[in-house]
């Protein structure tokens, strides 16, 4: 038997598969994987339901419904004061395969890529099989800054690129306007292309409107920004998402896009562009996921676990040392499911290497009230029955 590819042969399974499955097996209550116990909105389902009927099913355009790509133009010139033209926007598979696709545009073989830690589990396994080096910088807890100085001591001759996710995953923190202006002037002296994974733009809770990078002087040639529909509508199996960058970039992003998955759902899409036509709707999620974030943290507070500050996403964090609880997250994650039925993500499964927090648990607020006070109930309990 031929050895398979050893980026693969050597990964885990995704900590949020694994988790799910460990959830599904045990009947718990997830608040692992991130997606809300919710369906849609009604007017998403009713109008991908009326495009299965009116609209064709066959393949659409490869970079997506000129409407789509137009919605998404006039969403970002709305919320982000981005001056997008259609061409600028490319229609994904999901944020994920977005990603892929940029990666696979963006990097070369012998190309480093910086990653900043905590990090989304795909981006390093993805820049490894396209030969590129990840090089791992870390952001420290509880604030998760971006250090000028162990940036610059990162970047070398290979560097090509850099990836950033903000608001930021699993952390729910967001990006100051000092630290966006700080690595656009690192990634303008440097000559790096980014690949910001924004997906969270719109999940915020602190009042502020997303500012993103690509707005930044000298990023608009340089920058590749990605966002998900399966974030802005609570959709998460719906996998809608979108690249976005300079003409001439977005083009290539394309022929990436053309052999992973060619195109995306017609229904899936034409439903996502009335979506993003209508504010209120996006508002509505965003204060639905509020009133779930208040129900966690101030369940978790009254229970005496300690919330670490975060203003985006649909995930708390708690800091298990500061909340009595003296054992690493993976083994607290792995116990909590199987003997208090409440699946989590341990932090550490999103960092490589040795300096990992190991105190730290992501759980996901985007679900019923009485299923966050059971979850919340089991966890104390469990907490309790440790000492
Ligand atoms: N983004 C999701 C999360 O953080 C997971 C996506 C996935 O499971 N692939 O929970």
């Amino acid at each position: 038997m031929h050895a398979l590819n050893p980026v693969y042969t050597a990964l885990p399974t995704t900590i949020f598969e694994h988790m799910s499955g460990l959830a599904r097996s045990h009947g718990a209550i997830n608040l692992g994987q991130g997606f809300p116990d919710s369906p849609p909105p009604a007017a998403l389902s009713a109008a991908v339901t009326r495009a299965m009927a009116e609209r064709s099913q066959h393949y659409p355009p490869m970079a997506g419904i000129p409407e789509l790509r137009d919605a998404v133009a006039t969403f970002y010139r709305h919320y982000q004061d981005l001056d997008l033209a259609r061409e600028q926007v490319i229609v994904t598979s999901g944020a994920t395969e977005a990603i892929a696709a940029a990666v696979l545009a963006v990097v070369s073989p012998g190309d480093e890529v910086l990653l900043f830690q905590p990090a989304y589990d795909a981006y390093a396994p993805l820049v490894r099989r396209v030969g590129g080096v990840p090089v791992l910088v870390p952001l420290r807890p509880p604030h998760w800054h971006y250090d000028r100085a162990t940036i610059l001591a990162a970047i070398g001759p290979a560097t090509r690129a850099m990836i950033i996710n903000d608001p930021l995953n699993p952390t729910g923190t967001v990006m100051d306007a000092a630290t966006r202006a700080m690595l656009a002037a690192i990634a303008t002296t440097h000559d790096l292309l980014v690949i910001c994974d924004e997906v969270w733009e719109t999940v915020r809770f602190d009042g502020q409107t997303h500012a993103s990078l690509l707005n930044e002087p000298g990023m608009a040639a340089r920058t590749v920004k990605i966002g998900s529909a399966g974030k802005i509508f609570g959709a998460t199996g719906w996998k809608v998402g979108w690249m976005i960058a300079a003409p001439a970039m977005a083009a290539v992003l394309a022929k990436a896009h053309q052999f992973l998955t060619f195109t995306t759902p017609p229904m899936l899409q034409w439903a996502v562009a009335e979506g993003l036509g209508d504010p209120g709707l996006i508002a509505a999620q965003v204060a639905d996921w509020a009133a779930t974030r208040n129900v966690l943290n101030a369940g978790l507070a009254s229970r005496g676990f300690a919330v670490l500050p975060a203003a985006a996403t649909w995930f708390t964090c708690i800091d298990l040392a500061a909340s009595g609880i003296g054992l690493d997250d993976r083994t607290v994650a792995e116990r909590l499911v199987a003997e208090a039925g409440v699946a989590s993500i341990p932090l550490s499964a999103l960092w490589e290497g040795d300096d990992a927090p190991r105190h730290i648990l992501r759980l996901c607020h985007a679900k019923p009230a009485a299923m966050l006070h059971d979850a919340l109930d089991r966890m104390a309990r469990w907490r309790d029955a440790l000492s």
